[in-house]
C-alpha cells in the first residue's frame, strides 16, 4: 500500500531520514515511533509530500508519490496532528466538512456524513454539529480533529502524536475509539508516537527509529520478545518499566501461581531462577518447592501453575496488543 524504496531526507547534506525502506499493509495500523528528533514526522510528512524526499520513492499503491496530482494526493490522505489545527471561527460540522467541501460533494451527503461521524465518535449530532470548536474541551476537539481526517473518507490516514496533549484518561478512551474506528473501517494508519504504551496498544506493526534509520519493525510482540539490539531493549525498559523480558519463578509467586502445602515436593528450585529452567525441572517432576529468602513460607509451584501462568501471560499480552 505505502512502500519506501531507500529514502532520504537531507538538510544541508545531513541525513535526517536514512536509507529507510519498508512497506506499510492496507488496512495495517502502523506505528513510527523513536525519540524526539529521530526523524519520525520527517518520515510521516514525506507520504503526503508536505517534506519532500531527497532521494529514493515513495509508492501508493505502487505509483510514486510524485506522480499522484498533489491535491488529489493529500485529499485521499486524512491528517490528524498534535495541535488539533480546527478553525475557531468555525462550527464543528463547517470544520469536518473542509475537504467534502473542496471535493464539491451535495449538500444532502455532508450533512448525512457529519450526523454519521459525530455518531461514530458518540457526539450527538444534534447539540454538536452548529457549536464552535472553542466550546469544546481537549479531548472533544481531538475526536473531532480524527472525524475531520476521516470526512471524505481517504484511505490512508497520518496521525502525528495526536494524543499526546491529552490527559490519560482522556488519551486512553481516544486510544480506544481510533482502534474500534480503525477496525471497522480498515483504513491504512501511520501513526506518530514518542511513546511505546501506546505504541503496543495500537500498532499492528511498529517501526523504531534513531537518528533517521530503522532500528527494528515488527508486531509489538515481536519487538518485546525478540528487541534486536541494545538500542531497542533500552528503548523497551526506559517506556516499560515494568516490562521484563525475561520471566522468573518469584513472578509466579508473586502473580499467586503456587499453593502453600504441608507436603513440599522434594525438588526445590530458586526464586531466582528463570521460568525456563523451571519448565526443564517440571518436565521430570509433577512440582518443585520454592523457598524465598528471609521468608518463612515454603511455596510449592505445580506443573499446573506453570501452564495457568504461561497461558494467562499469553492472553494478557494479546489483551495489550489490542
Ligand atoms: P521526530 O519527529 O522524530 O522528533 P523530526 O522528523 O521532526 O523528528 O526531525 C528529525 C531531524 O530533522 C531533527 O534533528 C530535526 O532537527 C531535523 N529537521 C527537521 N526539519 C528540519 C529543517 N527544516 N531543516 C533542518 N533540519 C530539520
Amino acid at each position: 500500500m505505502i512502500r519506501f524504496e531507500k529514502v532520504y531526507k537531507r538538510y544541508n547534506e545531513e541525513a535526517v531520514v536514512s536509507d529507510f525502506s519498508l512497506e506499510i499493509k492496507e488496512g495495517e495500523f502502523f506505528v513510527l515511533i523513536g525519540p524526539s528528533g529521530s526523524g519520525k514526522t520527517t518520515t510521516l510528512k514525506m507520504i503526503n509530500q508536505l517534506i519532500d524526499l531527497s532521494e529514493g520513492y515513495i509508492r501508493i499503491e505502487g505509483r510514486p508519490i510524485s506522480d499522484y496530482d498533489l491535491q488529489e494526493l493529500r485529499w485521499n490522505i486524512g491528517y490528524v496532528l498534535q495541535q488539533v489545527g480546527l478553525f475557531p471561527n468555525m462550527t464543528i460540522e463547517e470544520n469536518i466538512l473542509v475537504v467534502p467541501e473542496m471535493k464539491k460533494w451535495s449538500k444532502e451527503d455532508m450533512t448525512n456524513r457529519v450526523t454519521e461521524l459525530l455518531e461514530s465518535v458518540k457526539m450527538d449530532p444534534d447539540s454538536y454539529r452548529h457549536r464552535k470548536t472553542t466550546e469544546l474541551s481537549g479531548g472533544e476537539q481531538q475526536r473531532i480533529g480524527v472525524v475531520r481526517a476521516l470526512a471524505a473518507d481517504p484511505d490512508i490516514i497520518l496521525m502525528d502524536e495526536p494524543f499526546s496533549a491529552l490527559d490519560p484518561i482522556t488519551r486512553d478512551n481516544l486510544q480506544k475509539d481510533v482502534l474500534k474506528l480503525q477496525q471497522q473501517l480498515k483504513k491504512t494508519v501511520v501513526f506518530v508516537t514518542h511513546d511505546m504504551q501506546e505504541a503496543i496498544t495500537l500498532g499492528d506493526r511498529i517501526c523504531l527509529m534513531n537518528k533517521g534509520k530503522i532500528e527494528q519493525v515488527g508486531t509489538p510482540d515481536e519487538i518485546l520478545k525478540h528487541p534486536a539490539n541494545d538500542f531497542v531493549r533500552q528503548f523497551i525498559q526506559t517506556g516499560l518499566p515494568n516490562y521484563k523480558e525475561e520471566k522468573y519463578v518469584q513472578d509466579l509467586i508473586d502473580a499467586g501461581f503456587c499453593s502453600q502445602l504441608q507436603d513440599l515436593p522434594e525438588n526445590s528450585v530458586s526464586a531466582q531462577a528463570t521460568v525456563e529452567e523451571l519448565t526443564i525441572l517440571l518436565s521430570n517432576h509433577e512440582a518443585v518447592s520454592v523457598h524465598r529468602e528471609n521468608e518463612t513460607a515454603v511455596y510449592a509451584i505445580s506443573k499446573s501453575n506453570l501452564i495457568s501462568f504461561l497461558a494467562g501471560e499469553a492472553s494478557a499480552s494479546k489483551e495489550a496488543n489490542r
